[in-house]
């Protein structure tokens, strides 16, 4: 079989990843099998830029295929904030209390369609040798609450509100958020390429 890394770090969203793609025919793993694999700078103003940045660094240094995802929220009554910076939007990378709690300040004076908000995903497939051969994007749209409703999900889970269900991602069930969510929709785009190459088929 073979194997394709997803190049992330970030737990919550490695298990939303591996239960999107798992039943795949390929070997599928995280970066845990590879201790000593760099740590990449997400230095991109776009997320395809950094998920493009993950995927091709990494695939040559473990040779290996590789996935790499960057994802955030986006608000355009704050001209897109946070943006790529959602994961650090209050200085510490994934303090999701303190960018959370800056979210709400921001937004404290937005009311009714201002507080519009939508979910992107990126994600760049490479091949070993670190060309890139896929880059799908997922969204999904939502409206940012006044406070936390809910502890499931991760980031600002709480505070998005699903008009569909009148819930918070944070309330919804997992299994709810893995069939709309941006990342969802990125993966089922990407899948029938992973499809492809779980055949041996050739993606140039
Ligand atoms: P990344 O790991 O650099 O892609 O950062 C993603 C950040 O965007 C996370 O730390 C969250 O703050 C936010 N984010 C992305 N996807 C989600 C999601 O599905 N739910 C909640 N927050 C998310």
């Amino acid at each position: 079989m073979i194997r394709v890394v997803i190049g992330s770090r970030n737990k919550k969203k490695l298990k939303e990843m591996v239960d999107l793609l798992g039943d795949l025919s390929l070997d599928l793993t995280d970066l845990t099998p590879y201790p000593n694999a760099p740590e990449v700078e997400e230095t991109a103003d776009t997320f395809v830029g950094n998920a493009a940045l993950k995927a091709t660094q990494l695939a040559p240094v473990l040779g290996a295929w590789i996935i790499g995802e960057d994802s955030g929220l986006c608000v355009p009554a704050l001209d897109g904030a946070p943006g790529v910076y959602s994961a650090r939007y209050a200085g510490t990378h994934g303090d999701d209390q303190a960018n959370n709690d800056k979210l709400l300040r921001e937004m404290a004076a937005l009311t009714g369609a201002e507080r519009a908000a939508y979910y992107v995903s990126t994600a760049v497939l490479a091949d070993p040798t670190g060309k890139v051969v896929a880059s799908v994007e997922g969204r999904c749209h939502g409206t940012i609450v006044t406070e936390r409703r809910g502890t499931g999900g991760f980031g600002y889970d709480p505070l998005f509100l699903v008009s569909e269900h009148g819930k918070t991602f944070g309330e919804l069930p997992l299994e709810v958020k893995q069939q709309m969510s941006h990342r969802a929709k990125a993966f089922a785009e990407l899948r029938p390429v992973l499809e492809r190459l779980a055949r041996g088929e050739s993606l140039a």
